[in-house]
């Protein structure tokens, strides 16, 4: 069989953070109820902008995967449901890898790479230098999260999902506890499962 790469790098990168807007809503409320408020709505709102370095394991994603992806930036995740997903598994998995707390290691997407990072302030927490040792671990738990996971059947979802449906995961294998610009909606399991069986390494 033909043996496909995935090319890894680590090191600190630089990231820009621009606070265009809040949520709005009660503390104890699921995210997906809260009000998204665009800072353009309001005259008195500024965009609040810093920069962080913070370490970071870069996945390339090979060409094939990203090509359909139009635009670059930080909008470019939302608009491709596989990347998305397959970004949020990664995450779960190295939560899971790492024994970490919920936001110790974040992700973003941009230009064909998917940065796992130590999301802390000073930028390190030795999350990411994990990943980065244990990368074919990480990529075989995504699969089993993904592939061991009955949603859609669970009978908790309450729901069935119908020949042909989209359907984005649970909060057992796709969605985050991150935030996240979709709060979780227009994910897809399917192209994260097939994405992963791909690259999973057969257990000896
Ligand atoms: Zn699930
Ligand atoms: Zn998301």
């Amino acid at each position: 069989s033909k043996t496909r790469k995935i090319s890894l790098r680590y090191g600190l990168i630089d990231m820009k953070k621009i606070i265009t807007g809040y949520l709005k809503g009660n503390y104890n409320d699921s995210s997906d109820k809260f009000e998204t408020i665009n800072g353009d709505s309001l005259t008195s709102w500024n965009d609040f902008s810093w920069n962080s370095k913070h370490y970071s394991t870069s996945i390339v994603i090979p060409s094939e995967f990203t090509s359909k992806i139009k635009t670059d930036g930080k909008k470019s995740i939302i608009l491709d449901s596989k990347i998305h997903t397959i970004t949020h598994v990664l995450v779960n998995a190295s939560k899971i890898l790492t024994k970490s707390e919920s936001n110790d290691i974040d992700a973003y997407y941009e230009n064909g790479v998917i940065h796992l990072f130590d999301n802390t302030s000073d930028g390190y927490n030795g999350c990411s230098k994990m990943i980065y040792d244990n990368f074919e671990n990480i990529m075989n738990i995504c699969f089993d999260l993904v592939n061991e996971c009955d949603c859609p059947t669970d009978e908790k979802q309450k729901k069935q999902v119908l020949e042909g449906e989209e359907w984005g995961g649970c909060p057992k294998c796709t969605f985050t506890t991150n935030y996240c610009q979709t709060k979780n909606k227009k994910l897809s399991k399917k192209d994260a499962l097939e994405f992963f069986s791909i690259f999973k390494k057969d257990k000896k």
